[in-house]
């Protein structure tokens, strides 16, 4: 009588599938954690496309393994947001700058800020002066591009989504996992974006790289109209 449900060479081969698997995940891993350390350590994105699909594939097994050395995850997400900005420059610079969007997290605000929040563009800045929003809203005029402030991810998609075909490409401002989820949502929707991180993260009175989003605007905008 035979002692197993399930007959010898399916089990056999069941498992040769099971340890093709493993030894598949272990390569891919590995190249991805190689592709990982060089980039951040050398900081030069090479093989940008690919290293972009190893590591956002391989994304939490790759968190994971740094937590496991304690070793702060979101490295992966400041790498995969470095990759995605080279990836994605040169799709983003042939937009016009009035199909771009610039999108600020609300926690950024001052926290007397007068500002109403509108269920269709999120909260409309008064140039109150009160934190560096008012800086920006003022060059994003003077550039043409439209600026957004968000209370959260959900609300950037809904933005983007009511001004489909509007918006072209995107540059976004959030804390690394936030803007490596929303760099993902928007490539998925077939926009190009740039991110910029913020300088300090939480929930309310963080900072952002004013002079950095600016420049980048500036930038693209420059190689945009030669
Ligand atoms: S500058 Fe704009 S976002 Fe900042 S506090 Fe004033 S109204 Fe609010």
């Amino acid at each position: 009588m035979d002692i197993y449900p399930i007959p010898y060479p399916v089990l056999e081969l069941l498992g040769r599938i099971i340890v093709i698997g493993v030894i598949i995940f272990i390569i891919l891993i590995l190249v991805a954690l190689l592709l990982f350390l060089f980039i951040f350590f050398t900081k030069r994105v090479i093989l940008p496309k690919i290293a972009l699909f190893m590591i956002t594939m391989m994304h939490e097994p790759l968190r994971r393994l740094l937590s496991f050395f304690r070793v702060d995850p979101t490295l992966v997400d400041r790498v995969s947001v470095e990759i995605g900005n080279a990836v994605n420059y040169p799709d983003f610079v042939s937009t016009k700058l009035e199909e771009r969007a610039l999108l600020i997290p609300q926690c950024v605000r001052s926290i007397d800020c007068p500002a109403k929040l509108s269920s269709l563009v999120g909260i409309k800045c008064m140039e109150c002066g009160k934190c560096e929003i008012a800086k920006l809203s003022a060059i994003c005029k003077e550039l043409g591009i439209r600026l957004y402030i968000t209370p959260g991810g959900t609300f950037s998609k809904r933005i983007l989504l009511y001004n489909r075909g509007q918006i072209k490409a995107v540059v976004g401002v959030a804390c690394y996992p936030n803007l490596y989820e929303g760099m993902l949502n928007v490539r998925l929707a077939g926009i190009p974006a740039q991110g910029v991180p913020l300088k300090t993260t939480g929930c309310v009175n963080t900072t952002m790289d004013t002079q950095e989003i600016i420049a980048r605007c500036r930038m693209v905008a420059a190689a945009c109209s030669k």
